[in-house]
């Protein structure tokens, strides 16, 4: 095993912390929803100390410095999938099995790493049940999905539950920016014009833009940026997860994460920084643009000024499933806090042929129909009649139609019966 072969690491243990239950030894595993570990087996609870010290963010720039003189990181010993590049917490209990993010088999070859500490995290609220739920009634709407997947979902959905890495930043940023200010004016245009046959010259009013040079300095302090810190997963799906409420984060404590497994970051402190100013980008803009005023505005240059940058590292709980279909990947995540469903599915394109024939057979056969129909019709005088559904018994009689309230002759409402000409 992993951990009698290597050499132990200098920072303490680096797996996974084991809980053991006071009665009766086996492991405790954080209850989602709860502020306690339970026990699998006798039921007893543990319940978990609420960190007394606030949630600290870090310095940014103070770290990149320390991060290249390898200071203050954890090691941990993780599970790498060789098939997408993932790297989750070890678990003594699971050496084998498929990669929860991509569903290939993965053996347990375990890798250390070097990473930050783990500031933050919010502890899973939906537990097992309600994710199985969840991904049943989401593949039960795809009428498209192959039966295969159907099959996958019915055999025990493999859900894990999953910390996935974030970084938050906040900065406070000031821009200067060069650009230009359009104000609309109106001016009278007179053109010609042919009325009643003469020429006559008319006016108009017409807006313009009058464009002046504008310069100015936008500050913004931008709290929370939050980005994803794992390559796993793609961004298209887990942006779809949030919100995230994240003024419930809680301090870090080992203890959210029994029976939990937890994704080690793959983009780098400075990377997600880089994504971050993407994320804060439109922002200033809208900031510069407000700034200029005036109808329009154009933008020339903006230099921003990132100052105080500071981040935490945090962990949001997802409940996953990966599926290979097809020598495709397909995921289903749930949003471990607020339930919110998202995921990635194949179509089967029998399914589909067999849909687009039938809806083709549909149309066939309703052309059929309105053909048959049109040809009765033209063979007979039509009439512009309006049956009186509503009229009572009382009404009714008198006329040359059959009334299908009463059944006696009715008169006809509106117009009077014109046969139209036939052919
Ligand atoms: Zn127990
Ligand atoms: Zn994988």
């Amino acid at each position: 095993m992993l951990q009698a072969s290597d050499p132990s690491p200098t920072d303490g243990n680096p797996a996974p912390r084991r809980f053991p239950c006071a009665q009766c030894g086996a492991s405790l595993e954080y209850a989602p929803g709860t502020e306690v570990q339970r026990c699998a087996y006798c039921g007893h609870e543990n319940r978990i100390a609420v960190a007394a010290t606030p949630i600290e963010e870090q310095d940014f720039r103070q770290t990149l410095h320390d991060l290249a003189n390898t200071t203050t990181v954890r090691e941990s010993v993780s599970i790498h999938c060789d098939s997408c590049g993932a790297s989750y917490s070890f678990d003594a209990a699971v050496h084998a099995g498929e990669c929860p993010f991509c569903g290939a088999p993965v053996v347990a070859k375990t890798e250390r790493h070097r990473e930050l500490q783990i500031q933050a995290l919010l502890p899973f609220k939906i537990g097992r049940d309600q994710a199985r739920t969840a991904f049943r009634q989401w593949l039960r709407g795809l009428w498209f999905a192959p039966g295969k997947l159907k099959d996958y979902a019915r055999n025990d959905a493999r859900l894990t539950g999953m910390y996935v890495p974030y970084w938050t930043y906040d900065a406070n940023t000031t821009t200067r920016y060069q650009g230009e200010r359009g104000d609309n004016y109106q001016v009278q245009e007179s053109y010609r014009a042919i009325e009643d046959g003469r020429e006559v010259v008319r006016t108009r009013l017409v807006t313009k833009v009058r464009w002046s040079p504008a310069a100015g300095v936008v500050s913004r302090f931008f709290d929370d940026v939050l980005v994803l810190a794992s390559r796993s997963l793609p961004r298209a799906v887990t942006e779809r997860l949030e919100p995230w409420d994240l003024a419930q984060l809680l301090p870090y404590r080992e203890e959210y994460l029994s029976g939990f497994r937890s994704e080690m970051y793959q983009v780098e402190l400075d990377q997600g920084f880089e994504r971050a100013r993407e994320i804060m980008a439109p922002t200033i803009q809208r900031d510069i643009q407000r700034d200029i005023g005036g109808d329009h505005q154009r933008i020339h240059a903006a230099d921003t000024r990132y100052g105080e940058i500071r981040f935490k590292h945090i962990l949001l709980p997802v409940w996953m499933s990966a599926f290979r279909f097809r020598d495709r990947v397909y995921r289903f995540v749930v949003n471990g806090r607020s339930g919110e469903v998202q995921g990635e599915r194949p179509y089967s394109p029998w399914k589909i042929a067999f849909a687009i024939l039938l809806g083709l057979l549909l149309l066939g056969g309703g052309i059929a129909v309105w053909q048959h129909y049109e040809e009765g019709a033209r063979s007979r005088p039509q009439f512009d009649y309006r049956p009186r559904f509503g009229a009572s018994p009382r009404e009714c009689g008198g006329g040359n139609v059959i009334d299908a309230v009463c059944g006696s002759p009715v008169a006809l409402v509106g117009r009077p019966p014109v046969a139209r000409p036939v052919g």
